[in-house]
């Protein structure tokens, strides 16, 4: 009846490494050949593209492919098959655990994906440093031990312990990221089908996202946006400022660059951390969340492209869905389509609002409220429906059974 029968549920945990100098230099090499590899395994797909695409009566100076016109188009298949044979002949490929490469190719094949699927932008080549993270697909058997996890090739590596490894979960895959603060390790756990699967129960909300707050509720909590980059915008500006005025590659290039990418990381980590805050708080008392399902990047490009990211919302969507699975409650999406053309109420069509329309009055029953909340009762009624429930609403414009959430400090 629900979505997801079998409940097979991952949930990401990160430590901090404390590899010792040879190990870190191991995780350096092992991302440049990654690097190499992606951009080796582009090029090849790049080229057949290409070849593919050029116009029959163009002239060929401008451009010239050598590929016969029946070379098969590069599959990962394939190029795992070249892979292996390259790994024979360069032996510092041969040095990387082959999973680790074919995970690389296995990230280009999705890139590919995500921009036919998903109007993704055409995948690029990584300049040096913009590998930053690595994937073991497999580990062996009981990988953490303590305060160390053992990685395929490479061995035990320590790692700070900031939080217990929960009982009845194994460790799925583990990825070595590269940040300015250090190395991290995030461990993928897996939990089996014995999981009791969550069913719908108690109060329900439905959530709404938007560009005027960041999310509002059909019990009437709004949430402005975080505006983390505004806050360190002004900082962000200085500080780039002084790496423009700096010499390339200089060691004083490479500080000033330092800072920058600290600033980024630190607002990265606030905004998580908002995002977490603001996860627990929704699911406070409620036992069935619904939200939209959107289409992110369409909306950003839409919009007001830098704006949306920094919303992040796909990050807040995946976040209270662990959250949710954390505190057991129910989590769905629904579809996202005229949610705010539709009035929650009597379900009249009441048409497009402008942005700058911030409430909803109904013409056929009279029902007004915020634009926002309305958005998200038309989400939950949608919910409600999909689980077979239904919404109590009352005609004077409030859902009954949902405890009030206090408004969250905006910041
Ligand atoms: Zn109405």
């Amino acid at each position: 009846m629900y979505p997801g029968g079998e409940q097979v549920f991952n949930l990401t945990y990160e430590f901090k490494l404390k590899p010792t100098q040879a190990q870190v230099t191991i995780f350096e090499q092992w991302l440049e050949r990654c690097r190499r590899v992606w951009n080796y395994a582009l090029a090849e797909r790049k080229d057949w593209y290409k070849s593919r695409s050029c116009p029959i009566n163009a002239c060929s100076i401008m451009s010239e492919y050598i590929m016969p016109a029946d070379a098969p188009r590069p599959t990962i298949a394939s190029q795992c098959k070249s892979l292996t044979k390259a790994r024979s002949e360069i032996p510092a490929l041969g040095e990387v655990q082959s999973q680790v490469l074919q995970q690389v190719l296995r990230a280009v094949e999705g890139a590919f994906v995500s921009m036919w699927e998903r109007n993704h932008g055409f995948p690029r080549f990584k300049k040096p440093g913009r590998m930053r993270s690595f994937v073991f697909p497999q580990l062996g058997v009981n990988p953490v031990q303590g305060s160390r996890v053992k990685l395929p090739k490479i061995g035990w590596v320590q790692f700070r312990q900031s939080r217990p490894i929960p009982e009845g979960c194994t460790i799925k895959q583990a990825r070595v990221v590269k940040r300015v603060s250090g190395w991290y390790v995030m461990l993928t756990l897996q939990w089996d089908v014995s999981v009791p699967q969550i069913l719908p129960h108690g109060d329900m909300i439905g959530v709404d996202v938007g560009l005027t707050n960041f999310v509002a509720t059909s019990n009437g909590l709004t949430v402005k946006h975080p505006k983390f980059f505004v806050d360190a915008e002004r900082k962000l500006k200085l500080l780039q400022q002084r790496v423009s005025r700096k010499k390339l590659g200089s060691n004083n290039w490479r500080k000033a660059q330092r800072k920058v990418a600290k600033l980024h990381e630190y607002i990265a980590n606030r905004r998580k951390d908002w995002h977490w805050k603001l996860a627990h708080q929704l699911c406070d008392g409620v036992g069935a969340v619904f939200v939209e399902d959107l289409n992110l990047i369409g909306l950003a490009r839409a919009m007001l492209g830098k704006h949306c990211l920094d919303a992040s919302w796909g990050q807040f969507f995946q976040i209270l869905e662990q959250c949710c699975f954390k505190r057991g409650v129910f989590f769905m999406k629904v579809d996202s389509r005229k949610t705010s053309q539709i009035c929650p109420n009597c379900g009249h069509e009441t048409g497009k609002k402008d942005l700058s329309e911030r409430t909803h009055h109904c013409s056929n029953c009279g029902y007004a409220t915020d634009r926002d909340v309305a958005a998200a009762q038309v989400v939950l009624s949608r919910g409600c429906a999909a689980v077979g429930h239904t919404v109590k609403m009352l005609s004077e414009g409030k859902v009954v059974g949902l405890p009030l959430i206090k408004e969250s400090p905006s910041l």
